[in-house]
């Protein structure tokens, strides 16, 4: 197998792919932002093999990008929350958003700032208000005219404007 470790490469940039440079990775977390917690949402939205999911989320949470913690509606369950070192991955995944968008494929959601409902630009940044805000502080909602592709339950919720890091509820 593979390993994941790039103990010859004297960079950080190895460092972060050792994190988050595995396969589902970034779309683990790409739904924690948008306030996916329970592993069956996780599930459900991501078609991803529930052994890989497992194997991730442990992953994530030895390195400190996720905090794990007991779900109180389910007994024997948890919850998966970012941390603050894995909240400040939101520029790095932005970023990827915008290149995707740019050289692939156009980007199925878009992203405001909360406050004054402005489209984000391609560096993250508010326009009108002239600043960046921080994931709690943006809303992504479908692009209009986008036919949804997927019906499970945490696709469902999103097809209405939905704030980063606030919990979805399936
Ligand atoms: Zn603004």
């Amino acid at each position: 197998m593979l390993g994941k470790d790039y103990e010859a490469q004297d960079c950080s940039l190895a460092r972060a792919l050792e994190v988050i440079g595995e396969r589902w990775t970034l779309l683990i977390l790409r739904d924690a932002f948008f306030g996916v917690r329970r592993f069956n949402d996780f599930h459900v939205h991501l078609d991803i093999p529930k052994a890989v999911l497992s194997d991730r989320l442990s992953g994530l949470v030895e390195d400190g990008i996720l905090e794990r913690e007991p779900d109180p509606e389910h007994a024997g369950r948890h919850l998966y929350e970012l941390t603050a070192a894995g909240r400040d991955l939101w520029p790095a995944l932005h970023a990827l958003l915008v290149w995707g968008d740019r050289h692939r494929a156009p980007n199925s959601r878009v992203f405001k700032h909360a406050s004054c409902g402005t489209p984000l630009d391609d560096h993250g940044h508010c326009p009108t208000c002239g600043m960046t805000p921080a994931p709690q502080d943006i809303v992504t909602e479908p692009h209009r005219g986008r036919r949804a592709l997927r019906h499970d339950p945490v696709a469902t919720v999103l097809r209405a404007p939905h704030r980063l890091l606030e919990p979805i509820e399936t």
